[in-house]
């Protein structure tokens, strides 16, 4: 039999790379590969799943077995590759060499951990997955508090989540407004305010110290010397895409792995997509683009060599306290800002001297003209 086309990972992109293949090429042999149980669930369903009562089981959408099925496909779960051989075109699984005739790496970015002091390090829990999901929807049922480390989009979003269900949730970072890498201060200010009034108590600036137990419950102590009480802490601080397999095989890394338009790493027959891909030096950690990266490399595995495109990418964040839509200015653009709107309702507009837009932050009511302002959005990969 001739050597399968593999696809590490069974996330969004492994899966849909995977789907909008087999609508090209129904017969050639198929081989997934995931560390994990193989399940088919969305990923940003994770950060509203207290809120809609979903558990790991609820939010899980296909069994590994039913996708073997749908995609005529071997999938190999709770099996993590070890190393890739690009001279022989075969990566290795421990000891086994598994050889391939195109390998496409969706492998996904990890949680970054910061290190706590303190003997309560095994009360962190980063949710990037389901089996994460899992572990800290146990962790806190039947408790209250939850402290939040991050005020990125995922700490924000779990912060809404969990307050809605219920929980007292303090959040804590070291920045000066929420977002700060996404979000103009205006539309951060917004945000934290429908945050705050929904009952999220915010720490900005401080540290974690440490994290002790206390009986049965935690103590956080941040770097001002501030404790904060809770019973469980998720860790929101930020993904690095995997790449160190990637590197031990001499493939080209930066933020991610490198791949250029066609999803091509440098070496011949190897491909990347997802959170661990730098598509033409963007590594976007978003549904929108991977989608994108998805149908294109189809095309190229089915025998069509096909380039990505990506137009305007605005990001919808699920805060309800105070809806958002965000689509930074593409990076290394020049542009002058302006606010419209109060409290909740901001409209922050970013645009080049010609009056041409380059990005947004709409939060509130403004969230209604998305629509209107992505037709003047600029592509990101024309
Ligand atoms: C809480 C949360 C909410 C989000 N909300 C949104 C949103 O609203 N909108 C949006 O656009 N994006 C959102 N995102 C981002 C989006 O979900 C991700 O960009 C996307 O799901 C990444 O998919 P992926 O397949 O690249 O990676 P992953 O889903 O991480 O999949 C990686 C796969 O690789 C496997 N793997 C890893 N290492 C190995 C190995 N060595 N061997 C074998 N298998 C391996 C893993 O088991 C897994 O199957 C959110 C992310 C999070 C965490």
């Amino acid at each position: 039999m001739s050597a399968p086309v593999v696809i590490v990972g069974t996330g969004l992109a492994g899966y849909n790379l995977a789907k909008e293949w087999r609508k090209l090429d129904t017969q050639t042999p198929l081989l997934l590969i995931t560390a994990d149980d193989g399940r088919s669930y969305s990923k940003p369903m994770l950060s509203t799943g207290f809120g809609k009562n979903k558990d790991a089981d609820g939010l899980a959408m296909a069994e590994a077995g039913a996708m073997t099925e749908q995609l005529n496909a071997e999938i190999r779960t709770h099996t993590r590759i070890t190393g890739i051989d690009p001279g022989h075109k075969r990566l290795w699984i421990g000891e086994e060499a598994v050889p391939y005739r195109d390998l496409v790496l969706a492998w996904g970015a990890e949680p970054i951990r910061i290190p706590v002091e303190g003997d309560a390090q095994d009360a962190v829990f980063p949710i990037n997955d389901l089996e994460d999901y899992a572990r800290f929807r146990s962790a806190v049922a039947g408790k209250r508090r939850v402290l939040i480390l991050g005020a990125g989009l995922i700490g924000c979003e779990f912060a809404n989540d969990l307050t809605a269900d219920g929980y007292q949730v303090e959040l804590l970072a070291p920045c000066e407004q929420v977002m700060p890498a996404l979000l103009h201060p205006a539309a951060a200010s917004a945000v934290q305010a429908g945050l705050e009034e929904l009952g999220v108590r915010f720490h900005l600036g401080p540290v974690l110290a440490s994290l002790d137990r206390q009986g049965d419950a935690l103590q956080a102590t941040l770097s001002d010397g501030r404790l904060i009480p809770c019973d469980a802490v998720v860790s929101a601080v930020g993904l690095r895409p995997r790449t160190a397999l990637a590197a031990a095989a001499g493939l080209d890394i930066n933020r991610g792995v490198m791949v250029d338009r066609h999803l091509r790493t440098s070496h011949a027959n190897i491909y990347a997509l997802g959170d661990c891909a730098e598509v033409d030096g963007l590594n976007l950690l978003y549904v929108m683009p991977l989608m994108a990266c998805a149908r294109a490399l189809a095309k190229t595995l089915a025998g069509e060599p096909t380039a990505v495109g990506y137009g305007p990418m605005p990001v919808t964040v699920k805060t309800p306290a105070c809806p958002l839509v965000v689509s930074p200015p593409p990076r290394g653009s020049q542009g002058e800002w302006t606010v419209e709107g109060s409290g909740r309702d901001i409209k922050a507009l970013c645009r080049e001297a010609s009056g041409a837009l380059l990005g947004y932050a709409l939060t509130g009511a403004a969230v209604q003209e998305k629509l209107a302002l992505n037709k003047e959005l600029p592509a990101l990969l024309a």
